[in-house]
C-alpha cells in the first residue's frame, strides 16, 4: 500500500508527523480508528487522530502506569482494575507480577479489543486465566454496587485525551468511585498529558483527585509519541505517599531508582499544580 503523511495535532498551532502505511480504518460505535505501520516506531494504533500506542516504545508509558503503582503497594498485588486500555499494553505489563490473582479490564469499545488482538503486539495477554474483560462505560461501572463491592488493589485509568467518550474519565464523581472501588490500601493511577502541551489537564486531575483522595501525587516519564515528559497523577487511599517502591522490579524502562526518581518534577510542574516541592 502506499506511503502518506499523518499529522497529529498536539496543540493548535503544532503537529506531528508520521509517514505512514495505513493498514485498517473504520468508524467504531464510539471513534475513529486506525492501524499503521511507521518505519520508526512500528506498528501504531490511532483513534480520533490522537495516536494511542506504539509498538517501539509502547513499554515506556505502559509500564510507569502498571509496574509503579503496582510496586507502591506495601504488599504484593492480587487485583488490578483496568479502565480503558483495550489497546492490552497494560494488561501485559500488570501479568508479569506473579501474585496477580485477578485482573479487570473495562473498555467501551470491544472493536479496539478485537482489532488489538488482531493486529497489534499484546496479543497472548488477553488469553490470560487471570484476565477479565467487561465492554462497558468505566465510569459507569466503578459507579456500580458491584464493582464497589469487589474492591481492587491497584486502579489504572489508562484512558486517551478528555475527548469523546473518554470525557467522563475526568470527572470528580468518576475519581469518587474509583474510591469506593479500592481495597483500604489501595492505590489509583492516571495520565495526565504532557504538561508542555497540555497543563490544564493536570492542574485539574490533581485538583479533582485531591477531592477524594488523602494523598495525591505527581510522577514524570518520558514518551515521545505523546509529546516528552508526561505526567502521571497517582493517589493513595490511605494517604501513604507511593514515592519508595516495596520491592525490586526491573523492565525496560521502569525500574527501582528510578520509581523514586520520577517523582522529582520540574518546577514550573509545582507551581501549576500547587504541589509541595518539599514533601
Ligand atoms: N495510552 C493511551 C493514550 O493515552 O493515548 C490510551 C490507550 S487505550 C487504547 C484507551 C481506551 O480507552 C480505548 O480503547 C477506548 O475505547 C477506551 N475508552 C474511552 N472512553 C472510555 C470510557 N468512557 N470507558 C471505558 N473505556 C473508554
Amino acid at each position: 500500500m502506499t506511503k502518506k503523511w499523518f499529522y497529529e495535532k498536539n496543540s493548535p498551532s503544532t503537529v506531528y508527523g508520521y509517514e505512514i502505511t495505513p493498514v485498517h480504518e473504520e468508524n467504531t460505535e464510539f471513534q475513529h480508528l486506525q492501524i499503521v505501520d511507521n518505519d520508526h516506531f512500528g506498528r501504531m494504533l490511532i483513534l480520533d487522530n490522537v495516536v494511542q500506542t506504539t509498538e517501539k516504545e509502547e513499554f515506556i508509558y505502559h509500564e510507569m502506569m502498571s509496574h509503579l503503582p503496582i510496586m507502591a503497594l506495601d504488599h504484593p498485588v492480587q487485583s488490578v482494575l483496568i479502565i480503558g486500555g483495550g489497546d492490552g499494553g497494560i494488561l501485559e505489563e500488570c501479568l508479569k507480577h506473579q501474585s496477580l490473582q485477578r485482573i479487570t479490564m473495562v473498555d467501551i469499545d470491544k472493536r479496539v479489543i478485537e482489532l488489538s488482538k488482531e493486529m497489534l503486539f499484546f496479543t497472548e495477554a488477553f488469553d490470560d486465566p487471570r484476565f477479565e474483560l467487561i465492554i462497558g462505560d468505566g465510569a459507569g461501572y466503578v459507579d456500580s454496587p458491584e464493582a464497589q463491592d469487589r474492591k481492587f488493589d491497584v486502579i489504572i485509568v489508562d484512558s486517551p485525551d478528555p475527548i469523546g467518550p473518554a470525557k467522563v474519565l475526568f470527572e470528580t464523581p468518576f475519581y469518587q468511585s474509583i474510591k469506593n472501588c479500592l481495597n483500604p490500601d489501595g492505590i489509583m493511577v492516571r495520565q495526565a498529558g504532557v504538561p508542555v502541551f497540555q497543563a490544564p489537564e493536570l492542574k485539574e486531575a490533581v485538583e479533582r483527585v485531591s477531592h477524594c483522595f488523602p494523598k495525591v501525587e505527581v510522577y514524570r516519564g518520558v514518551v515521545p509519541v505523546y509529546g516528552g515528559d508526561m505526567a502521571f497523577v497517582i493517589a493513595s487511599a490511605n494517604g501513604r505517599s507511593c514515592r519508595d517502591p516495596r520491592a525490586t522490579f526491573t523492565g525496560d524502562y521502569y525500574n527501582k531508582a528510578f520509581h523514586s526518581a520520577a517523582f522529582a518534577l520540574p518546577t514550573w510542574w509545582y507551581e501549576l499544580t500547587g504541589l509541595s516541592m518539599d514533601e
